[in-house]
């Protein structure tokens, strides 16, 4: 082993608006996780992107593992999105009154996934857990969510607790400016622990609506979780008259076309939707059978509105998008791809004696600095982090993006090809090096 660390690369055009950017936003950015703040240097300013490669202000190249956080499962400026998206454009951007597309969209999702019957767009993922949230409640008359320590399901308010990666990075565990009333609705146990789900519906009986869990946990690194443990989760909400919400805003039309729903074999009563039923542009959803989404307004008294929701340049970039994954055999050709990619670098790790493991899921990794297997986030050691962090710059010198906090996961999409996994293997293997 004789690698040695590269020059860092040149961020002057990054750090010059970085320092703008600071004049104009809390921390120079427009969501937390962006600003580096646990890895080195200074947020890179992303100016391009293309197949699975982004450059920076600087004009430095990388193989990119983020993929905007998930949704780009075709790569950076797929040209059928993109056509897509401007034949949309040239007829108007927003109209807030229905269109055509938004039914092409729904037809595509419905017809191909039957794990929901209706469904709502909306623009967030956020938007999407807040409303199937609100569903949930008025459909049982109930207040209480049960979450999971460690799974994020977007900034609602009531979901701020204990909710992962954009607040673990930063030390914290849940948001200030969350009245206690409301979390005070929000009962957080562990993943993986039977008996802590039996232990909360025993102390609420009758009170709560639902539990709401990631399709496969994703935000506070990835905790792959047994069908076992899902189905317990579906059998005990059923018993309890408490319905299961999958938050699929990461593993829908990830991990297959019916996302964690068909991996772990369950029928939720409410999934939401993100990132890649977008394409790229500003998307959630969230659907269940016909009889559960009856009670949104205007069928029911349940309301939920949205100026943007439906917005024609997005649904048009979903219908570029999905139609594409409904190519026979898109994620196997997908999964396998990332399956022997990590394979290979697991492979190298455990030849050299680290004590480091990938975890993976379809197209969706995880590095983390343990030999353990890791189902809870209480399970993470937080000084490992710091591994993460040299080998986060060690890969930027060496022309590899990952998403900046070693929290968070990351993705390989379509556009990745066996050159570009081959540069990055090699990269990792060296920033291994360096990090051991
Ligand atoms: N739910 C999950 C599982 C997520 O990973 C995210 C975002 O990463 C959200 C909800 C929130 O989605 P958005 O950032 O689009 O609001």
């Amino acid at each position: 082993i004789n690698t040695t660390s590269l020059p860092d690369i040149s961020r002057a055009q990054s750090a010059a608006l970085y320092e703008t950017a600071l004049h104009y936003f809390p921390g120079g950015v427009n969501s937390p996780v962006r600003a580096f703040k646990s890895v080195f240097g200074t947020p890179l300013f992303i100016k391009k992107g293309d197949g699975c490669t982004v450059w920076d202000a600087d004009g430095n190249q990388f193989v990119d593992f983020c993929c905007s956080w998930g949704p780009l499962i075709l790569g950076h400026n797929n040209p059928v999105v993109k056509q897509h998206v401007l034949q949309a454009i040239d007829s108007g951007m927003s109209f807030g009154a229905p269109t055509e597309l938004e039914n092409d969209l729904a037809s595509l999702i419905l017809s191909n996934n039957k794990k929901i019957e209706k469904l709502r767009f909306v623009s967030s993922g956020t938007e999407a857990v807040m409303s199937a949230i609100r569903l949930a409640r008025g459909y049982t008359k109930r207040d209480k969510i049960l979450k999971f320590d460690g799974c994020y399901h977007g900034h609602v308010d009531s979901l701020l607790v204990k909710a992962g990666s954009g607040l673990v990075t930063f030390g914290e565990t849940s948001s200030a400016g969350v009245p206690k009333g409301f979390a005070d609705e929000t009962i957080v146990i562990p993943l993986n622990d039977k008996e802590a789900v039996k232990a909360a519906f025993d102390q609420f009986p009758g009170q709560i609506a639902a539990v709401i869990i990631e399709g496969i946990p994703a935000n506070n690194g990835l905790l792959i979780q047994t069908k076992e443990y899902i189905q317990f989760l579906r059998e005990v909400t059923k018993t309890n008259q408490s319905l299961l919400i999958f938050d699929e805003v990461i593993t829908g039309f990830r991990l297959g076309f019916e996302g964690a729903a068909a991996y772990y074999d369950v029928n939720p009563d409410i999934i939401t939707y993100g990132k890649i039923i977008g394409g790229g542009m500003p998307v959630g959803a969230y659907g269940a059978s016909a009889e559960i989404m009856g009670h949104v307004s205007p069928e029911g008294s349940v309301y939920q509105a949205g100026t943007l929701s439906g917005n024609p340049v997005a649904m048009a970039a979903g219908i570029g998008q999905l139609s594409q994954l409904l190519q026979p055999g898109f994620y196997k050709k997908l999964n396998a791809k990332a399956a022997s990619f990590v394979e290979c670098i697991q492979e190298f790790a455990n030849n050299r004696g680290y004590k480091f493991k990938v975890f993976t899921a379809g197209s969706m990794f995880w590095f983390a600095f343990t030999d353990q297997n890791i189902q809870a986030a209480a399970e993470i050691d937080a000084s490992s982090m710091t591994y993460f962090k040299v080998m986060h710059r060690e890969l930027l010198n060496r022309g590899v993006y990952l998403g900046p906090s070693g929290y968070e996961i990351g993705f390989i999409s379509d556009a990745h090809t066996a050159a570009d996994l081959d540069k990055a293997k090699k990269a990792i293997f060296d920033s291994l090096d360096i990090v051991f």
